[in-house]
């Protein structure tokens, strides 16, 4: 479920109610967005910015005190892992490409003491789409831990190639039936969608 199950009642992208909801209706997985704040702390958001707040300038104070579109405050990570531990779903971990190389080496560093300090780690799967922050994880994460990276777009023909070596391969964000349906008969691995009830109706079928 991509940014959780937000298209549902009294939820919204990226908060904790869209966890709650991907969680309910059985996903492999619900995804989810991380930035770190200026101030060293992890929060949870797609955009790099809300309004005229840039996250990686901001203070978390400034960000959590924004509103998400269900009335929910913008969660920390923290707040958000907090939601996870009493769920069953999978963890879908991006981490955005900052600007500032050294403070997203710090997120990946933290985040992964935060995942471990919860007891989360048999449960994430990472992706991102920043090479040095991907290599990271692959350094420093358990082994064993999935990390994906997301880039390939343009070239669909890699989903084999991946297969022949052995990788598995994630295909996003896909909301429209019959392209749904490609992706399956494709045999991708992971299908990142808006629309996870559909998907999970075609996959019964
Ligand atoms: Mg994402």
């Amino acid at each position: 479920a991509h940014r959780g199950y937000w298209k549902t009642e009294g939820s919204a992208q990226n908060s904790i109610r869209s966890l709650v909801k991907a969680d309910s209706i059985g996903v492999y997985g619900s995804e989810f967005d991380v930035w770190i704040t200026a101030n060293d702390k992890l929060i949870v958001n797609h955009d790099g910015h809300i309004g005229d707040l840039i996250i990686e300038n901001s203070t978390a104070a400034q960000i959590t005190a924004c509103k998400l579109e269900n009335g929910e405050n913008v969660p920390t990570l923290e707040q958000y892992l907090d939601a996870a531990k009493k769920l069953k779903t999978r963890l879908v971990f991006e981490l955005k490409s900052h600007k500032n190389k050294l403070q997203e080496t710090k997120a990946v560093d933290m985040l992964l003491k935060m995942i471990k300090d919860k007891k989360l780690d048999k449960r994430v799967d990472y992706i991102t789409f920043s090479l040095p922050a991907f290599v990271r994880l692959i350094q420093k994460a358990p082994k064993g831990t999935p990390v994906y990276y997301l880039n390939g777009d343009k070239h669909p023909e890699w989903r084999k190639r991946c297969h022949q070596l052995g990788l598995k391969a994630n295909v996003w964000t896909v909301n429209e039936q019959k392209d749904l349906q490609w992706c399956i008969d494709q045999g991708f691995d992971f299908i990142t969608t808006n629309e996870p009830v559909l998907l999970e109706q075609m996959l019964k079928k």
